[in-house]
């Protein structure tokens, strides 16, 4: 039955039967979490290994003979700026590894724009009077936050299969010189899953900008992270940036954090020459270096040939059976009913969930008062308010796969609800 064309009495009657599931579900005082993008107990196990790649103070030498125990090579070791190279493509000389966190380097990277000014910048940016920030929506919350505690205006772009609605882009960044950047994470997006076509790469790094120091944040935070031997492409920012001539306007992060251990991976930021000058002295007098014990683990953990690539797909099989068990419950109880609309990406952590307009914090509201926790609503666009309450960003990997079956069923049986409610209502 489509919802949308059926009867108010056909309505009324379903709606009477799904009310009945779900006064049984309540009653079970269920307890699930859809809410978190974080590996599952099954994944971490998979890096055992990381454990064991380095056992004694004799074995933590780097290849150019550091002792990594002391200071020392406070941009990284050569080879972990080459194990980063070698997937991300970025020339190994343009790259910094750093520690942990690629969301920490976001955060700084945001702050010595603030308090120096970058390439092209004519002042610090604390010194313009207004400072704006395009942020693709539904996107990803820890971003909006960093731009929003550091006071900049968020304006949400529109997302689109290819990535950020480019005319709207183009639009903003021609006409006002306060839109300082953008944040991207280009490929597996969170929570879309979508990856940028090429010609979205093509028209962020060709755009012309009223700001002379514009920047894209361009957070690969998923660049190896298919589920299995079918990838998304995303084209090589940097080569095509350059060929345009602005090669300055990129500053690209990722981390280890979906590979190996998050909060206990490495991280890395890469800029042009140029850009690296100013990376580099703010960063010395920041520290006299990262974790090189933990770089030279994960270079050793991946040193053989297609190790990395091994790894991803052991990770994809877990993280491809737990999606396969979410989109077949959705499939199942919400094709068709012209309610819903969901993303099925091949690789990344989550899926985006369109209910009808005006739906999603009645559905969220009725998963918990069934025990599911799902991300707060409105979490992904900025400043928490999604202007149509329509989008909800589904986390599988983390639960049990009995639990994310369970979850799943408990918030298709909401997506029912609210909809039946709203067009009674209507
Ligand atoms: N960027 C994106 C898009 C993420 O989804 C996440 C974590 O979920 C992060 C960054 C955090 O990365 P890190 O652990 O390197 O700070």
């Amino acid at each position: 039955m489509n919802y949308l064309t059926a009867t108010r009495e056909a309505l009324s009657r379903e709606y009477d039967e799904l009310k009945k599931s779900y006064d049984a579900i309540c009653a079970e005082g269920l307890k699930l979490d859809l809410s978190r993008g974080k590996p599952s107990a099954e994944q971490l196990d998979l890096c055992e290994d990381l454990f064991t790649t380095l056992t004694s103070g004799a074995e933590a030498r780097s290849e150019s003979g550091l002792d990594c125990r002391n200071y020392g090579e406070a941009y990284g070791l050569a080879e972990a700026r080459r194990f980063f190279s070698e997937y991300t493509g970025v020339p190994a000389e343009n790259i910094i590894v750093c520690g942990n966190s690629s969301l920490n380097l976001m955060y700084d990277a945001i702050a010595r724009c603030l308090l120096f000014g970058t390439v092209g910048s004519p002042r610090p940016w604390c010194r313009e009077e207004r400072l704006k920030f395009l942020c693709p929506a539904p996107g990803y919350d820890r971003h909006f936050a960093v731009t929003e505690s550091f006071g900049f205006e968020l304006i949400p772009v529109t997302m689109t299969a290819e990535g950020p609605d480019m005319d709207e882009v183009e639009a903003l960044v021609a006409a006002d010189p306060a839109v300082k950047g953008i944040w991207c994470v280009p490929k597996y997006s969170n929570p879309t899953g979508i990856t940028y076509s090429e010609d979205t790469v093509r028209r962020l790094v060709s755009m012309t900008t009223a700001a002379p120091d514009f920047r894209i944040f361009w957070d690969n935070a998923y660049a190896v992270h298919a589920f299995g031997e079918e990838d998304d492409a995303l084209a090589d920012i940097f080569a095509l940036a350059r060929e345009a001539g602005h090669e300055d306007r990129v500053f690209y992060f990722t981390s280890t954090s979906k590979i190996t251990l998050p909060g206990a991976g490495i991280s890395m930021i890469a800029a042009s020459e140029a850009n690296l000058v100013g990376i580099r002295a703010a960063m010395s007098v920041q520290t006299i270096g990262h974790d090189k014990l933990n770089q030279l683990r994960h270079v050793r953990l991946f040193a053989k040939e297609g190790a990395l690539h091994e790894r991803m797909l052991a990770h994809g099989r877990v993280i491809g059976r737990k999606f396969g068990l979410l989109l077949s419950v959705l499939r199942r109880d919400l094709s068709g009913l012209g309610i819903a609309t969901w993303t099925e990406p091949r690789g990344g952590y989550f899926s985006s969930l369109d209910v009808l307009d005006g739906c999603a914090a009645r559905v969220y509201a009725l998963c918990a008062e069934a025990g599911v926790a799902l991300t707060k609503v409105g979490a992904t666009f900025p400043y928490g308010k999604d202007p149509h309450d329509r989008n909800l960003r589904l986390a599988p990997t983390f639960a049990s796969d009995e639990a994310l079956t369970k979850a799943a069923g408990v918030l298709t049986v909401a997506v029912r609800m609210a909809a039946i409610e709203k067009l009674l209502a209507e």
